[in-house]
């Protein structure tokens, strides 16, 4: 289990590593108090599984309390990519994609990550920025600890332009982190005189937290120097045996801070808009707009919404599969309410698309199927004419939205 940065930072001050004092901020407001109350200056990072936040715009070092809103305001429009898919980005942005590249691309674009958390930090000057990470050595089945005064930046690079300054020591788990090997690494890494000793104290507080949280690996880009002459963890990437979990009750907590954002990077994979919501009816619609005012007409109807789900224009086959599929895989979901109004979008083509994808999916709950505009009742028709034990038609949103909540709670129709 990877972690955010900030449930990783949260766990290295556990075992007394410095890290700046900050806060989580799940809006641009929020972010703003979390400036007031640190005061002076402070840094918004985007709380993503990505690598290299910085360059893609996720890291903004402020002044201000409304600078800090400003720049989650900005943070949390950002479509986050991995490495790969960042230099894609750039190249797509100067037009000299290839044609495989471009497929890759369109792919890369689907399972962009957008942050749902700012982390609000006190910032300081940086003299320096080190490179420190903790890791297993499978093949030599030893503990790794990597340590380089040109941290900072890509760590890979670094490695492949300057190996002698990535400095790697083994260790053996048996007779674990000595000051001896702290001292090996410090040394051999040519750390700025004045930042030796606490980076000395820092090394075995590091392997200690990554031992007992059972982590596969903990890297922290940068270990800053700063000009008041502090070390501090600037970064942080945990990442938790998920095997050990058995043995830590408290993995299951920094679980659920992933589990929205897990179904909706699947729904996004497959190209769909969905947000998870907590209650028992599955919605799907075309256009937000009317998504929007279907998830009123289910609350009016004395229901809630298990989540929000826009198939924009393309309501073929394919799409209301995975919609449907997606949707039902909540355990949650008791009954699912299906509200198209036709424009471009025919109904009848609507309605063949979700008989196929009954066709293709095992469902088990009832789906009921409003359609009205183009074409509505030629469509209307073929779902009546459609033997699916699960499926409901009705003609107006109300009707539907009733149906949908009765249905989910149980009654018989
Ligand atoms: P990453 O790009 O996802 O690895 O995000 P980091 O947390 O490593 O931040 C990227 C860069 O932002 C760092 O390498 C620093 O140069 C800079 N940065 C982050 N926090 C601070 C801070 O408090 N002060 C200063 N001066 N720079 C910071
Ligand atoms: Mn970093």
């Amino acid at each position: 289990m990877d972690l955010f940065e900030y449930q990783g930072k949260e766990l290295l001050r556990k075992f007394e590593v410095p890290v700046p004092e900050g806060r989580v901020a799940q809006s641009p407001e929020e972010a703003a108090d979390a400036a007031r109350f640190l005061g002076g200056k402070v840094v918004v990072k985007a709380q993503v599984q990505v690598g290299g936040r910085g360059k893609q715009g996720g890291v903004a070092l402020v002044d201000s309390p409304e600078e800090a809103q400003a720049a989650a305001e900005k943070i949390f429009a950002i479509d986050f990519h991995d490495q790969e898919g960042f230099k894609l980005k750039q190249k797509a942005d100067a037009g000299s994609l290839n044609a495989q590249e471009t497929e890759v691309w369109e792919q890369k674009q689907r399972q962009a990550q957008r942050a749902s958390r700012v982390l609000v930090e006190r910032a300081s000057d940086f003299t320096s920025e080190y490179y420190c990470s903790f890791l297993l050595d499978r093949t030599k089945r030893r503990h790794l600890a990597i340590l380089s005064a040109m941290g900072g930046m890509d760590i890979e690079a670094v490695n492949e332009e300057h190996p002698e300054a990535v400095v790697k020591v083994g260790i053996d788990p048996l007779l674990a982190f000595s000051d001896f090997h702290a001292r090996a690494l410090v040394f051999a890494a040519k750390l700025d005189t004045e930042a030796r000793k606490e980076t000395l104290q820092i090394l075995p507080k590091l392997y200690r937290a990554f031992v007992e949280l059972d982590a596969s690996q903990i890297e922290i880009n940068p270990l800053a120097f700063t000009a008041e002459g502090r070390v501090i963890a600037a970064d942080a990437k945990v990442v938790l045996d998920d095997s050990a979990a058995f043995r830590h009750p408290f993995f299951d907590e920094l679980k659920a801070a992933h589990e929205v954002p897990e179904q909706e990077k699947k729904a996004k994979s497959l190209g769909l808009n969905l947000i998870k919501l907590d209650g028992d009816v599955g919605i799907i619609g075309n256009g937000a707009g009317l998504v929007m005012s279907t998830l009123d007409v289910v609350k009016d109807a004395g229901g809630d919404a298990a989540n929000f789900l826009d198939v924009g224009g393309g309501a073929n086959a394919e799409v209301l599969s995975n919609a449907l599929q997606i949707i039902t895989e909540n355990p949650a979901v008791k009954s699912v309410l299906i509200n198209i109004f036709g424009g471009i979008t025919r109904c009848d083509l609507v309605a063949e698309g979700i008989i196929d994808a009954l066709g293709r999916l095992d469902v088990t709950v009832p789906i009921v199927v409003r359609l009205d505009g183009t074409n509505a009742e030629q469509g209307r028709k073929m779902l009546a004419d459609a033997p699916h034990p699960m499926l409901r038609s009705a003609d107006t949103m109300l009707g539907a939205a009733d149906l949908a909540v009765r249905l989910a709670h149980g009654e018989q129709s």
